[in-house]
């Protein structure tokens, strides 16, 4: 093994052939990193000077990116109330909401945070905001939370099982659990008054999801919360990523690329024969099996990448490894495929 320093990207295994559609996000990286051109739509607004852009989603409801993450915040006669905190974001968001309240006369104070779920990257700008703000998430967030202890993510003092209508300076913000998805404690946000749903880390408007199904730790679940979010009356979607925000169509698509990969996947596992890596590889078992897993990922993703490249940026980069991911949980979540020793 060489690292290669000149290519500036990370670790080259010598003499190893990866096929094109191998997974992305494991231990060896690709040498060529060239990948398919991102469709025009993918992208959002310019950013400023700071590296930020901030606009109006409705209302007094305000969203900011950094062209990867999201935040968002509504301004009331309480005070500023955030929507997750990402440390990518980190000052800039309080120079949005200095922005924003110098515009309108409003309040820059941040009063309430509210977690759409307990993860570092869209949290860890939490401490930016003090001791004294109200901090509000799912129950599970708080355990969470207080698993991890850090600093930079005080846990929510207000919690809900399942769901939790706030109503701060006239502003109704309803939150609600659905059952694990991405992470066991992500919640749904509905701003009712404001025609805007927030669900981070499921769908990334116009762009396929990154490695494992964002990165997701319960796939039914995931496959599960377009459906769910479908059911809410909404315009604007804050899904956590990128450059932009979402529509139902995003969604929709978002929704059909997920069936899309679990359909092929089922279909490779049905056609996908392993005896020849089996015969190959003799006694050398986890060699075998790497070989089968990694045909029937190849096998299975092709077709998908072929449909969305050019309709979902980076679908060429990562659905692959979201097919692998989606492969195992029809494996060993749903049992397909599973067969009794006769
Ligand atoms: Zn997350």
């Amino acid at each position: 093994m060489t690292e290669d320093n000149d290519s500036g990207r990370g670790l080259r295994i010598q003499g190893f052939e990866r096929p094109a559609s191998a997974p992305r996000c494991d231990a060896v990286e690709s040498n060529d990193r060239a990948s398919a051109p991102i469709p025009r739509s993918a992208l959002g607004p310019a950013l400023n000077e700071h590296g930020y852009y901030v606009g109006r989603v409705e209302g007094n409801l305000y969203w900011v990116t950094d062209g990867t993450y999201q935040s968002a915040f509504l301004t009331t006669s309480d005070g500023v109330v955030l929507l997750d905190a990402p440390p990518t974001i980190g000052h800039n968001i309080q120079r949005a909401v200095d922005e924003i309240a110098a515009a309108n006369g409003a309040s820059n104070e941040v009063t309430h945070l509210i977690y759409s779920h307990h993860h570092a990257d869209h949290a860890g700008a939490s401490s930016l905001f003090g001791r004294n703000i109200t901090r509000i998430g799912h129950e599970q967030t708080r355990n969470l939370l207080l698993r991890d202890d850090d600093p930079a993510r005080p846990p929510p003092e207000e919690t809900f099982e399942d769901r939790l209508a706030l109503e701060i300076g006239g502003d109704r913000i309803e939150l609600a659990w659905h059952g694990s998805n991405h992470s066991p404690d992500n919640i749904f946000i509905h701003l009712p008054d404001h025609d805007a749903l927030m669900l981070v880390d499921v769908v990334n408007p116009g762009w396929a999801p990154v490695c494992q199904s964002n990165l997701t730790e319960d796939v039914p679940g995931f496959i599960e919360a377009p459906d769910t979010a479908l059911t809410y009356p909404w315009k604007h979607f804050i899904g956590g990523h990128m450059g932009r925000l979402g529509t139902r169509e995003d969604v929709a698509t978002h929704r059909q690329y997920m069936a899309d990969i679990a359909d092929s996947s089922r279909k490779a596992l049905d056609t996908v024969d392993p005896t020849r890596y089996f015969v190959t590889y003799g006694e050398n078992t986890w060699t075998a099996v790497s070989g089968y897993l990694d045909a029937i990922t190849a096998t299975a993703a092709a077709p998908v990448i072929e449909k969305y490249t050019g309709v979902l940026a980076a679908a060429d980069v990562f659905t692959a490894s979201t097919t692998f991911h989606v492969m195992q949980s029809l494996r060993l979540d749903l049992g397909y495929g599973s067969q009794v020793h006769p």
